[in-house]
């Protein structure tokens, strides 16, 4: 039977960056993805790595982001020695602009909680966010520049965070599909993959939208798919330096020339299609903000899915089965996180201290939630 201290079912960037950070620990570490890995959100991702919440229930995940954001220089660069592999990191910030006749005192207000939260923010008028900025179009009324955000390109780390691993000594299985975690009594003993038991110390659930088909794991990360919609485009024209913002859109731009635009939020299911609609509205969104857009040439279009979870929070820790933890459910965030997730992932197996307090991650929080519900319904 086939033994390890520590197997990993899925290899997106959260499954490849834990593999690395626990094979950096001196744990035996294999890999186990259903296709060849980094081919699904993490291949299909913007890259942008931005804490700022975009509403107000995301505001918990701020400490979390900002706590990911300021390793991520180094981080990138140890992916980078240790790969060979450059990752497109542009530590560049974002222009977010503001459209609406109350954009003044909108702004007065983003700010004002950007700060509050802790996080970088500068008021622009419109004259110098297009000074930044040329592309911008001359409609906006006002800016912010959240001048510490960056992007990466997020199809070269997950290329580059495999080659590390595996140099790292992370056994990589692709087209080895994680059917259910193993259990004997109240531990995990490792999962079955296409009809072997592997033994493992500790197992970790890092499949993404794909989680929760996990036999086993389904209680503990109930994720559902996010169909995201993406267009990328070439614009000689356009000189974009930072990520733009609206508050239909964003533009991301890499270092090889491309635009990124995108992305929708549709919950259809596993479903991949892209469609007229998907790609009308981020075309319409990208030209709005950036008029000269419309003479671009569209390369690419494709679309993803994002791992979402009830609460739209990750999923990250230990359950309440020995060996058995869960690092999914990121969501929109899942760029951004990867250098934390692989962090807290690796506190929690050699018993070091988290480094930012993930409580509100808990895998056991679905779990709860469904019991209480339980109980209500039958008081009743
Ligand atoms: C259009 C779009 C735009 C996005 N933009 C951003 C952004 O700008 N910034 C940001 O931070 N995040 C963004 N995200 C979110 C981010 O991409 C995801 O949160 C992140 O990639 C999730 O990584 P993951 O490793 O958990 O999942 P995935 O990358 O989906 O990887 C899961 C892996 O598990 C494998 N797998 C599935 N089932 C099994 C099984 N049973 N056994 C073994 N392997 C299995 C899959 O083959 C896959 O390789 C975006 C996502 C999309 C779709």
């Amino acid at each position: 039977m086939r033994s390890y201290d520590a197997i990993i079912a899925g290899g997106g960037l959260i499954g490849s960056a834990v593999a690395l950070e626990l094979a950096r620990n001196d744990l035996r570490v294999a890999l186990f993805d259903s296709q060849d890995p980094g081919q699904e959100a993490s291949w299909a991702s913007a890259g942008i790595l931005s804490p700022a919440p975009e509403n107000p229930g995301m505001i918990s995940l701020v400490p979390i982001g900002k706590a990911s954001l300021a390793i991520y220089p180094q981080y990138n660069a140890l992916i980078e020695e240790l790969s060979g592999i450059a990752t497109g990191y542009r530590a560049r910030g974002t222009v977010e602009a503001l459209f609406s006749r109350h954009a003044r005192e909108e702004l007065n207000t983003i700010v004002a909680l950007h700060r509050g939260l802790g996080l970088k923010a500068e008021a622009l008028s419109a004259k110098e966010a297009r000074e930044m900025e040329p592309a911008l179009t001359e409609e906006l009324e006002a800016a912010v520049l959240r001048s510490d955000e960056a992007s990466v390109d997020n199809r070269l780390l997950a290329k580059a965070q495999l080659e590390a691993a595996r140099r790292s000594g992370v056994e990589i299985n692709a087209r080895s599909t994680v059917e259910s975690i193993w259990c004997e009594g109240t531990r995990c003993s490792g999962a079955k993959v296409r009809g072997e038991k592997i033994t493992a110390k500790f197992t970790i659930v890092a499949a993404g939208s794909f989680s929760s088909r996990i036999v086993g794991a389904e209680e503990y990360a109930p994720v559902v798919p996010a169909k995201g919609q993406m267009v990328s485009l070439r614009c000689d024209a356009a000189k974009i330096d930072r990520v733009l913002w609206s508050e239909r859109i964003y533009i991301v731009p890499r270092n090889d020339g491309r635009i990124l635009c995108g992305a929708t939020v549709e919950h259809v299911g596993f479903d991949k299609t892209v469609t007229a609609s998907g790609i009308h509205s981020n075309l319409d969104g990208a030209i709005e903000l950036a008029p000269m857009l419309a003479q671009a040439r569209v390369e690419e279009t494709w679309a993803g899915l994002r791992p979402d979870t009830p609460d739209h929070l990750p999923i990250i820790g230990e359950t309440d089965i020995e060996g058995l933890l869960i690092a999914t459910g990121h969501f929109r965030s899942g760029v951004l996180l990867t250098p934390i997730t692989a962090k807290l992932i690796g506190e929690f197996v050699t018993g070091k201290t988290w480094s930012v307090d993930c409580a509100k991650f808990n895998p056991m929080r679905f779990r709860a939630a469904r019991e209480s519900a339980r109980v209500s319904g039958a008081t009743r």
